[in-house]
């Protein structure tokens, strides 16, 4: 639910999430806003009570908008509003959300939406950071990137979606491609001897101490074993 739909629509229409919606594996809707506006000049926003800057998106065209989708759908659904003051989207609430039949997501702009439609229709807040944006497009962008590929056979291979960062609470291991040696720099050994349980354990180890020096927030929450705590003890200051 947007009052910029062709943002939301072209930007979600190509490469992996595109294929994926004309598969059908997944499917993606505008609601605009705007065709719910109940005044002759089509206007949803207006001054908020008590004044201050900008102006604020009013209850009834969000309503009426709400509730065209509630009726579509037959009952009541998710309402994800895309807002700064949200809890912060995250990996493992992208995996709730893929297990959603349907997700609706709600954008605000200008200075937000008037708070009493919020409260009858949003059941969650959802930020993407700690800062603040002109619209929740790109946020619900964020959120529908991030849901769809954890969809069954939206990307090429669901292994690809196994093992990658914030999986386990790890970051993921570095990767690398053809050729073996470029700029001087010689792909490790390990990664081509073909030994899979090594290949395993040497990733695994990068995983750890590339959290621990980069992300020692998110190695608080990982099951490690003693020995490979001493192992993110090493490199930590
Ligand atoms: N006045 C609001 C406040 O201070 O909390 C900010 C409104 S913001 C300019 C306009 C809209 O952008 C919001 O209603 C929300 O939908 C979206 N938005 C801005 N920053 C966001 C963020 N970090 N995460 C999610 N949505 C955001």
């Amino acid at each position: 639910m947007t009052l910029f739909p062709d943002m939301v629509a072209d930007g979600l229409n190509t490469s992996i999430i595109g294929r994926a919606a004309a598969k059908g594996l997944l499917s993606i809707e505008t609601v605009n806003i705007r065709d719910y506006a109940f005044n002759k000049h089509s206007s949803v926003d207006d001054y908020p009570y008590g004044g201050g800057a900008g102006m604020l998106m009013q209850a009834e065209p969000v309503y009426q908008a709400y509730k065209a989708v509630e009726d579509k759908i037959g009952r009541k659904p998710r309402v994800v509003y895309l807002s700064p003051q949200g809890k912060c989207f995250s990996q493992s609430l992208a995996k709730e959300y893929a297990r959603e039949d349907e997700l609706v997501l709600l954008c605000g702009h200008y200075e937000g939406i008037d708070e009493r439609v919020l409260e009858e229709i949003v059941t969650d807040y959802v930020s993407i950071g700690d800062y603040v944006l002109t619209g929740g497009e790109l946020p619900a962008m964020v959120i529908v990137d991030a849901v769809s590929r954890l969809v069954p056979g939206v990307l090429h291979n669901d292994i690809s979606a196994e093992f990658e960062s914030f999986q386990e609470n790890l970051l993921e291991y570095p990767q690398y491609s053809r050729p073996e040696v470029w700029h001087d720099k010689k792909v490790p050994e390990i990664l081509l001897s073909g030994h899979h349980a090594n290949i395993e354990k040497w990733r695994r180890e990068q995983s750890i101490l590339r959290t621990a020096l980069l992300r020692p927030d998110l190695l608080s929450k990982a099951e490690l074993t003693e020995k490979e705590k001493v192992l993110a003890k090493s490199v930590q200051v």
